[in-house]
């Protein structure tokens, strides 16, 4: 690994930053080999598990990214943080968060376990599967096109270019659904449903097959440490409020059942995907030191091997390292 003693301030030093993160991620891709791609979306399985990229975006448009930045890849649930935030800008936050909670569950990502555990039935939260399908229902629009067109919208604005919806995954995903369809039953069944289940079917799956790349997740990433604000220009993007309650669920719920250890070991709100993306965000930190990216950034990380929580196993371990050699932790 590069050695020496940097000062993060110079030009120079973006050289220096580049050569430092392609060492990190080259010693990161034998971690690939550790994790399983996801296989119960089938064309997930197609995925090569040894890719590993990262991007990294800063303010002044400092951009980092090493490894395989150029394949793109379906966003899955990190789609959740964007319905979320469409929701909460169309219904309001109160309304959103009356009908989905935001507590952690401590299991996995689709389970239906805890529905009947809690006496209002309230989804507990908008990153697992019943939470994420209730938000979804609650986008306004009668058909999934219409529900979809201001997700997509948000995204062309964050990333400068309007996203595909990829429909061999949609396709793979909707023919191998039958978790999701109980999900969705169960939610019929106890009035949190507030859109055909079909329609919200539908847009969920469509949402989660969005293609992106790493620099996509980085861009998102980036306006979300900026507290919903383009850093460059200053526009706002998303609402500040939005944008906190995002990251505030993101640090808690945002790695399915390991986000606890997310938390302690990285310390920056994050949110995964089951085919190998993570968006992490590293707010401004308040303390002068000569780290980089002291301003915040935005990192896109791709690596399609997973562990068993169905989190990047390798993007997960690089994010560790960078966060700790940077300083990133928001602690
Ligand atoms: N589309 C996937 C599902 O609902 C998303 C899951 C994920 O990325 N964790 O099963």
């Amino acid at each position: 690994m590069v050695q020496g003693t940097v000062n993060w301030n110079t030009q120079l030093d973006k050289k220096w930053l580049q050569e430092y993160v392609d060492d990190w991620v080259a010693f990161y891709q034998k971690a690939t080999e550790e994790g399983e791609v996801a296989s119960y979306i089938p064309i997930l399985a197609e995925a090569n598990p040894n890719h590993l990229g990262i991007a990294i975006h800063g303010k002044n448009g400092m951009r980092i990214c090493s490894g395989d930045v150029n394949t793109t890849f379906t966003i899955q649930s990190i789609s959740k943080v964007i319905s979320f935030m469409v929701a909460c800008m169309e219904r309001g936050v109160s309304y959103v968060l009356d009908r989905v909670d935001v507590e952690p569950t401590g299991e996995a990502f689709n389970s239906i376990m805890h529905l009947e555990m809690k006496s209002l039935n309230k989804p507990f939260n908008p990153f697992v599967n019943a939470g994420a399908l209730t938000v979804t229902s609650m986008l306004e629009g009668k058909t999934s096109k219409e529900k979809l067109a201001p997700l997509l919208k948000l995204l062309e604005k964050i990333i400068g270019y309007r996203p595909k919806i990829n429909q061999a995954v949609f396709k793979s995903e909707n023919d191998t659904s039958a978790r999701n369809r109980a999900i969705g039953y169960y939610l019929v069944e106890t009035g949190f449903l507030e859109s055909d289940l079909e329609v919200t079917l539908e847009t969920y799956f469509k949402q989660c097959s969005i293609e992106v790349t790493v620099d996509d997740l980085a861009r998102i990433g980036l306006i979300l440490a900026n507290d919903g604000e383009d850093p460059d220009s200053d526009e706002e993007i998303i609402p500040r409020q939005i944008a906190r309650i995002t990251k505030a669920l993101m640090l808690t719920c945002g790695m399915y059942d390991a986000s606890g250890k997310f938390a302690t070991y990285v310390g920056i709100p994050a949110k995964s995907g089951v085919s190998g993306g993570i968006v992490a965000v590293a707010p401004p930190r308040v303390r002068n030191a000569p780290f980089p990216f002291i301003e915040g950034c935005g990192i896109g990380v791709f690596g399609p091997a997973l562990e068993s929580r169905g989190n990047s196993i390798a993007g997960m371990k690089l994010l560790k390292h960078i966060a700790s050699q940077w300083d990133l932790s928001i602690f």
